[in-house]
């Protein structure tokens, strides 16, 4: 071998070694039954409460009657690019769709919500300007930021003072200013004070994206997100959300006006360059809308459910972020406490999954339960004799960088 050559195996190896030392090596777990309140793991039957399957749609007949119809139609594949091939009818009536649901001009959809922030962040930024982003924002919204080449500034998590300042110091610099943030942050389940962002976006002469992965399909008047919740949909001039995660399908889309869309059907990398989502999904997304929208005694039931599980939690000495999506943050702290709390929940029959840095801060391990419109009051008793009393309850209380 040459003495300068990196030698590849032995570096995998060596990287591999290293993630088990840390106990941060992950692994997939192979689920061998349709999405649900139980799924089948390793020839067991597990609670699955790990999924963004917030209204229990993956599974619902409805989406794969409406992608059949369309597979009957449109066949498979979108066969290339927008832009090369032709755009497909599926995907436009999905846009409008949207568009009109978030009360925008207009809306452009995109293979995934990584491929949504990436692209948009890199075509509306770049050498020159600055970028915005909270401290806990999502990985593919700080790899937008790092991918667009701006300068970026990343103000304490819903620090509006810190982010204010930051503004304030930079006043004098050229260049465009954007403020990107999560609606709702998905590892913490608490909401960003968009209100105050649009106040700061709007006295500097910023543009505001917010990331609505987490509320879409939860809050809103007709379930379009956290900003339509405070009425702000005015004031955010670029609105992302995702389709596969409480809409049960795949993809997502960037809302906004007319010139912003034409702006990224050109500019953003991630929508010119990749073969367009396969139409059966843009058709089972429209059904998924109408869902989420004309039934809402779904996102009522799962938040219900997730305030009697915190409730019931915290009385049985467990220690839980509050919030109003159904993620429940249950922090352990420790790492290797984790694990061997998901572990145990795991023998036990319940699929939680545990988080660990680099996912959240140090120190601030948790299992994050996630529950859906599916679950039922028994899966809440199945939960809660699973974890058994907690800390508090026991007298080892954990030492977490995060308040509840
Ligand atoms: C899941 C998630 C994404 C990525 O969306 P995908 O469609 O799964 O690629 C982006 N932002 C946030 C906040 C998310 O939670």
């Amino acid at each position: 071998m040459h003495d300068d050559n990196p030698d590849w195996p032995a570096w995998i190896e060596a990287s591999l070694a290293d993630l088990d030392r840390q106990t941060r090596r992950r692994v997939l777990r192979r689920i061998d039954s349709a999405r649900g309140p139980r799924v089948r793991i390793d020839g067991r039957e597990l609670l699955l409460c790990a999924s963004n399957d917030y209204l229990a749609l993956t599974a619902d007949p409805r989406l794969a009657d409406a992608a059949r119809a369309a597979l009957g139609q449109w066949g498979m594949g979108a066969g290339a690019s927008r832009l090369i091939s032709g755009s497909m009818g599926p995907h436009h009536e999905l846009e409008s769709r949207i568009a009109e649901w978030k009360g925008t001009e207009a809306a452009l959809l995109f293979n995934s919500g990584w491929h949504a922030n990436v692209g948009t962040i890199a075509a509306l930024c770049g050498p020159g300007d600055r970028v915005y982003s909270d401290a806990l924002n999502h990985a593919s919204l700080i790899d937008g930021c790092r991918l667009s080449r701006a300068e970026i500034r990343v103000w304490p998590h819903r620090d509006v003072e810190a982010l204010a300042a930051m503004l304030e110091a930079d006043a004098r610099q050229p260049g465009r200013r954007l403020i990107v943030t999560d609606s709702v942050f998905s590892m913490d389940a608490d909401e960003a004070p968009l209100a105050a962002l649009c106040d700061l976006a709007e006295r500097h002469g910023a543009w505001l994206m917010v990331d609505e992965a987490h509320a879409t399909g939860l809050l809103g008047p007709r379930g379009q997100g956290l900003v339509a919740d405070l009425g702000l949909g005015d004031r955010v001039a670029v609105q992302m959300g995702t389709l596969g995660k409480a809409l049960g399908c795949f993809g997502a889309y960037v809302a906004g006006s007319r010139a912003l869309i034409e702006l990224l059907v050109n500019r953003a990398r991630s929508f010119v360059f990749t073969t367009a989502l396969p139409p059966a999904v843009a058709a089972a997304a429209q059904t998924a809308i109408d869902i989420a929208e004309h039934e809402p005694e779904r996102r009522r039931r799962v938040q219900a459910l997730a305030a009697e599980l915190r409730k019931r939690l915290r009385a049985q000495g467990w220690t839980v972020l509050p919030g109003r999506v159904p993620i429940l943050p249950v922090l352990v702290g420790d790492d290797a406490e984790t694990m061997a709390l998901a572990a145990r929940l795991y023998a036990a029959g319940v699929f939680g999954v545990g988080i660990r840095p680099p996912t959240v801060p140090e120190g601030t391990s948790r299992i994050r339960l996630t529950l859906t419109a599916a679950h039922d009051e028994h899966d809440l008793d199945a939960i809660l004799a699973a974890f058994g009393p907690g800390p508090n309850l026991t007298g080892r209380v954990a030492e977490t960088g995060v308040s509840s």
